[in-house]
């Protein structure tokens, strides 16, 4: 197997699997009951909140976990509008992920007033229209660090410098970011930072939230006490374990992993852009996540480039459907200003830390195949693109 789908989720790091698999024979006590036994599960998940705030370089008491990265951008956002009943404006970008984009339109059709700021070519906020959009009723600016469909990373301190001069709140979704390049929640200036740990060799169905101390939130979820009130319910305690392990992890890799991927991606780029001829790569020419390329084909349906890869064992995304299961072109790639077809011959390959130069050698070898076989039974015109 390739496996070069790693904005979707990454495989579990060894490591992260044997800790959460110790704990998971030898611990079972809730983490709220008093006696050892749910002492101990308490102290785990308080070891887990210290490695992800460290590879945040936050305070361990500004993070709380929660059940997903969407669930975390739904909290932040929907608990930031809460706690501000006066400020009924919402602003955002046009890019961001459906966690953040739906909750966005739930508020519309709640009656706020939500602007969804536009982007250049390379997926870059238009800051311009940023500081037009932002007003003294603005509750929170929402952007997000990185496109995880094109790569582009978002210039979110100029984001929080035009957002303070109105006194808005600023949350970024950092979920494609955590672990693929280094920042720091105070480099960047936020009051509210989402991360996800299945994106960093964690386990699924856990987050976390990163909430600057003093921001004004309300919980959500309703019925219990956990994460200081933050996010009622019995934790996912193996989930967070495991969570903490890759956060543990995460900075003592960050730079090996980001050189070798920016290496390997860099390769896989030169050498399509040799062996097929029109395509065109997406997203920010300097400013992106390395390990992530997001080409279009231009001629093919990126579908049918997909499932050709998938027969021989070779995992990429389609970059033009919001999810696989929906044909709707990329809000992202609309965004940028791609046209349709050239939208719907989008593929995403996103590298990670166990993709080695022999994957980069198979997809060489056997993509260009592909494509030319594809486009000799389509029906497009080169003169076309
Ligand atoms: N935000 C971004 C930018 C993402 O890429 C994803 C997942 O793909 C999410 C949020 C959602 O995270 P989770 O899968 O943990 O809900």
């Amino acid at each position: 197997m390739v496996y070069l789908d790693n904005n979707a989720t990454t495989p579990l790091d060894p490591a992260v699997a044997d800790k959460m698999t110790a704990y998971l024979r030898e611990h079972f006590g809730n983490p709220s009951s008093l006696y050892p036994i749910g002492r101990a599960a308490k102290d785990m998940i308080n070891e887990a909140r210290e490695n992800v705030a460290a590879a945040l370089g936050a305070p361990k008491a500004s993070v709380y976990f929660t059940g997903s990265g969407t669930e975390s951008d739904n909290q932040a956002i929907l608990g930031v509008l809460d706690a501000l009943p006066d400020k009924k404006e919402f602003v955002t970008s046009t890019i961001e992920h459906p966690a953040v984009r739906e909750t966005a339109l739930y508020l519309e059709s709640k009656g706020y007033r939500v602007t969804h700021v536009p982007v250049d070519a390379t997926g870059t906020i238009d800051l311009d229209a940023l500081r037009d959009a932002v007003t003294p009723q603005t509750a929170l600016v929402s952007v997000m660090h990185a496109n995880n469909e094109i790569g582009t990373i978002e210039p979110i301190a100029d984001v929080v410098r035009i957002a303070r001069e109105k006194g808005a709140l600023v949350h970024t979704d950092s979920v494609q970011t955590f672990g693929k390049i280094a920042f720091r929640v105070d480099d960047l200036g936020v009051d509210l930072c989402s991360v996800s740990s299945h994106k960093i060799y964690g386990p699924k169905g856990v987050g976390a939230l990163y909430v600057r101390k003093g921001t004004p939130i309300r919980p959500f979820l309703h019925g219990g006490h956990q994460e200081r009130g933050l996010r009622a319910g019995t934790e996912n305690t193996v989930g967070i374990v495991g969570f903490g392990e890759a956060a543990r992890i995460l900075p003592l890799r960050l730079e090996e992993d980001k050189i070798r991927l920016t290496r390997l991606a860099g390769r896989l780029k030169s050498g399509l852009e040799a062996a097929v001829p029109k395509i065109r790569f997406n997203g920010h020419p300097v400013n992106r996540i390395p390990s992530t390329l997001s080409c279009a084909f231009l001629g093919l349906e990126s579908e049918a480039i997909l499932l050709s890869l998938a027969t021989l064992g070779i995992y990429v995304s389609t970059g033009s459907a919001c999810s696989e299961d929906s044909d709707e072109v990329s809000h992202v790639l609309t965004s940028i200003g791609l046209r349709p077809e050239f939208a719907r011959s989008t593929v995403r390959m996103s590298l990670g830390r166990f993709n080695t130069d022999d994957d980069v050698d198979i997809v060489l070898r056997e993509l260009p195949g592909i494509v030319t076989k594809l486009r000799k039974i389509s029906t497009w015109d080169p003169d076309e693109f």
